[in-house]
């Protein structure tokens, strides 16, 4: 087990800035998400985490030990690429007990190891069998049994379950996630999916371009976005943006947005500028009291609720709302927005005013 700190942590590929000064910290035992689109950095910082590329400055700590510029196999880390990276000459037994016979330990030993994973993984009946014939599931608990079996301090996994098909990869995440629970080793897992990052994290760091936008559980990240660019990844659909120039004083709890009043949190600092108020689908509700009007033009039912698509002056908004509450399209409607709830960003910046 192991508590990861990465301080002021930097990389660079010639001119190219790939991961910029970035700070974090990993409690131990923790599922920690690397969360963001193609290309922002995530996986080059967890191959400097794990020794596999060298940071261009910023340290690493695992359990109190600044390892940055130590090899990969000084780390005690487990690297688990691709869950399907078996050897396919081997059988089960062989490709679990692999690790532990290259570190050479005694037969005995590495029975006992190699039973007490398998009973963990519920693959004990298949552990003579070739793994050349084995189903999807059964492969990736095989794959997983060989990053388990030497006990690291960590593990990493780069969107390990990126291949699979819908079905399937939400029940290997539940899976990997419940193993998790039984074993509590700290683990740091890169995605794209927001979907998965949220599922399955204790916490998450979304990152962009380079950037760390934002470090927190998921319940913060997605309540509480620091950026318009985490308000708009994380979600789906994602948040509605409303663009409007103004101001807003110090602890005030409403802004005049388009001659409409619109509650907020209260914000610490006055602000005077181009605003965008942030609200999430299923903070608007339809309410023929509101003042802010818009005509339906779209609903989209998903069983219990449906996302209704409301043409507004300020542009298309949507609602989250009850499948048994009836729309049609082309129908005006009233908005009531649930303004608590609702997040504040200068338009410049992009950054959430509080
Ligand atoms: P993906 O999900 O597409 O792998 P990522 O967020 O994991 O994306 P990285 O693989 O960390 O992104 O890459 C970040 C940036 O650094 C990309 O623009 C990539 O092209 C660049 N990069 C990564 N490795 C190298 C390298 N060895 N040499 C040059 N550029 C690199």
């Amino acid at each position: 087990m192991a508590e990861i700190i990465i301080k002021n942590l930097r990389k660079n590929f010639g001119d190219f800035t790939a991961v910029q000064s970035s700070s974090f910290k990993i409690e131990d035992g923790e599922f920690f998400m690397l969360l963001g689109p193609s290309g922002c950095g995530k996986t080059t910082t967890l191959r400097m985490i794990a020794g596999l590329e060298l940071p261009t400055a910023g340290e690493i700590y695992i359990d109190g030990e600044e390892v940055s510029q130590k090899p990969a196999r000084q780390r005690d880390i487990a690297f688990v690429f691709q869950m399907f990276a078996l050897y396919p000459h081997m059988n089960v037994r062989k490709n679990i007990s692999y690790p532990l016979v290259s570190q050479g330990m005694a037969k005995a030993q590495i029975k006992e190891k190699v039973a007490e994973v398998s009973r963990i993984l519920g693959i004990e009946d298949i552990l003579d069998r070739p793994v050349g014939g084995l189903s999807g599931g059964d492969r990736q608990r095989v794959a997983l049994g060989r990053a388990i079996v030497r006990e690291p301090k960590a593990f990493m996994m780069d969107e390990p379950l990126g291949a699979l098909d819908a079905e399937f990869r939400e029940r290997m995440a539940e899976e990997l996630r419940a193993l998790h629970d039984r074993m509590g080793a700290t683990t740091i897992y890169v995605t794209h999916d927001q979907l998965e990052a949220m599922q399955m994290g204790d916490k998450i760091v979304v990152m962009n371009h380079g950037v760390i936008e934002q470090f927190g559980t998921p319940q913060d990240i997605y309540d509480k976005p620091a950026t318009m660019f985490v308000a708009d990844f994380i979600g789906s659909p994602s948040m509605n943006f409303l663009r409007f120039h103004g101001q807003v004083h110090t602890g005030a709890t409403s802004i005049r947005m388009h001659h409409v009043d619109l509650s907020v949190p209260a914000v610490r600092e006055p602000f005077e500028g181009d605003m965008v108020y942030g609200i999430r689908p299923e903070h608007i509700a339809l309410s023929d009291s509101s003042e802010s009007r818009g005509e339906v033009v779209a609903a989209e039912y998903l069983g219990t609720t449906q996302i209704v698509t409301v043409k507004t002056a300020s542009g298309n908004l949507k609602a989250r709302i009850s499948s048994d509450q009836p729309v049609r399209s082309g129908e005006q409607v009233g908005l009531a927005f649930n303004g608590a709830t609702a997040t504040l960003f200068d338009n410049q910046s992009g950054k959430a005013l509080r």
